[in-house]
């Protein structure tokens, strides 16, 4: 197809192009691809991705999440507004955190977003196990001086971390196995299936995120941990085995839900 002209009615020819494409929200899509490029072949070859099916944010090459935009190579899991419970729990639990860990961070936005929040120096921490997402992450966590680590959860940490996480940012995968061909297209054929799938009833990571938390946090830190409303009690559970006091948070207009478990403050006593 030619160029769509940056006039009005190539502006109507894109919106028209990509609501014929299936976006329900054209306008805004249409507004962020000509905000991307001044080029009109570029602008072309973007909508076509899109209109292809690629997440806006892989084609454009970022996503805003809150305060922060970050880097979204293609192939990497894009960031959810969803997730800004995660933010706004975790620093309402631990406003003044002195270590924060993104966990499974993907590009990286829960990291960027408490560390865009705060004003005092802060030690942060990410790790995915994808190169792309690690990759971007780096790239998003660089103004803060965040440090990214590729692996598999808490085997990626330094081990000097232990015992001194005070919020452990947690957007690991949780979708059970049956439910992933019942995702968008633009998840399914586009996001990593590592970044999606978490086992047969979707809690494995969250039982192994949770096993392992105690063992990280700082006294007082909490494990803040995305999950959905038909799981959460089970995320919870798997919180409450690890022997962390969970709590489950549901916010309606996020259509999002997360647990926070905290680590009780003090030392540890041995059962
Ligand atoms: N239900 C989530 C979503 O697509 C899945 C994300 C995840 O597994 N972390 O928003």
């Amino acid at each position: 197809m030619p160029p769509p002209a940056r006039n009005a009615a190539g502006q109507e020819r894109l919106v028209a192009d990509l609501r014929a494409a299936g976006c329900v929200f054209a306008e805004d899509e249409a507004a962020v691809l000509l905000a991307s490029t001044d080029d009109p072949a570029e602008l072309a070859a973007l909508l076509a991705r899109r209109v292809a099916g690629e997440p806006l944010e892989q084609v454009v090459g970022w996503a805003q999440f809150g305060a922060v935009r970050v880097p979204v190579e293609p192939g990497v899991f894009v960031p959810r507004q969803r997730s800004r419970l995660l933010v706004d729990l975790a620093l309402a639990t631990v406003p003044a955190p002195r270590t924060v860990v993104d966990l499974c961070c993907g590009s990286g936005a829960l990291g960027a977003a408490v560390a865009a929040a705060l004003a005092g120096p802060l030690e942060l921490h990410a790790a995915d196990l994808d190169a792309a997402a690690v990759r971007c992450a780096t790239r998003t966590l660089e103004p803060f001086g965040g440090r990214v680590h590729r692996g598999d959860l808490y085997d990626a940490l330094p081990g000097e971390l232990r015992g001194r996480v005070d919020l452990l940012l947690v957007n690991a995968p949780y979708v059970p196995t049956v439910a992933i061909g019942l995702m968008p297209p633009e998840a399914r054929l586009h996001e990593p299936r590592t970044a999606l799938d978490g086992g047969t009833d979707g809690l494995d990571l969250h039982r192994r995120v949770a096993a392992g938390a105690p063992g990280w946090l700082a006294p007082g830190g909490a494990l803040v941990l995305e999950t959905s409303e038909d799981q959460a009690e089970r995320t919870a559970a798997a919180v409450r085995a690890a022997g962390l006091d969970p709590r489950v948070h549901r916010c309606a207009d996020l259509d999002a839900t997360a647990v926070v478990g905290v680590r009780p403050p003090g030392p540890r006593t041995l059962a």
